[in-house]
């Protein structure tokens, strides 16, 4: 389903939502940079790092899928591109691939931080990344009126935990 946010047009909500997302937690986003090889990336994301042993901010190229087992994907490009990523001429575009799945609770990526190198995910980044998505599907949700629309409301893609209407109980809406 083709949703929009910010005037932007999505091929589906997954991606809409996740645009919202990057938006609320000041990461910079661009929709579809240049391909990898075979692989055409959802998004180019840049966040900072802040850890003074570190680089000040890094950049993931990201796959957004609608899964719940990141965990459990093998030989995807998001997966395999573990290192710095380059373009055609050699310079440096990405640190890593990353998948990004129905929610920031589902994502990975191997990141080389504070000296070392390891698997991340946004939780590890974003603390109050559920009251945040909650924000984001909002967003999409509010600007994807009228309410027959609200399939796109559904929350059977969203495991119960960080269900929007739970959290959305406790916060003031627009
Ligand atoms: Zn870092």
């Amino acid at each position: 389903m083709v949703c929009t946010y910010d005037g932007i047009t999505f091929k589906t909500e997954l991606l809409a939502r996740w645009a919202a997302f990057f938006d609320i937690a000041e990461w910079e986003w661009r929709l579809y940079p240049h391909s990898v090889g075979n692989w055409q990336p959802d998004y180019r994301v840049n966040f900072e790092c802040g850890d003074r042993l570190c680089k000040s901010s890094h950049t993931l190229f990201v796959a957004v899928l609608p899964i719940y087992t990141p965990e459990r994907l093998e030989h995807h490009p998001a997966i395999d591109f573990t290192q710095t990523i380059k373009d055609e001429q050699g310079q440096p575009v990405a640190d890593a691939g990353a998948v990004f799945g129905v929610n920031p609770g589902y994502t990975k990526w191997m990141l080389e931080h504070n000296n070392g190198k390891a698997w991340t995910s946004v939780p590890l980044w974003i603390p109050d990344h559920a009251q945040m998505w909650a924000e984001a599907c909002a967003h999409v949700r509010n600007e994807n009126v009228p309410l027959q629309a609200y399939s796109c409301l559904s929350t059977s893609d969203l495991p119960l935990r960080d269900s929007p209407v739970r959290v959305l109980s406790g916060r003031q809406r627009n």
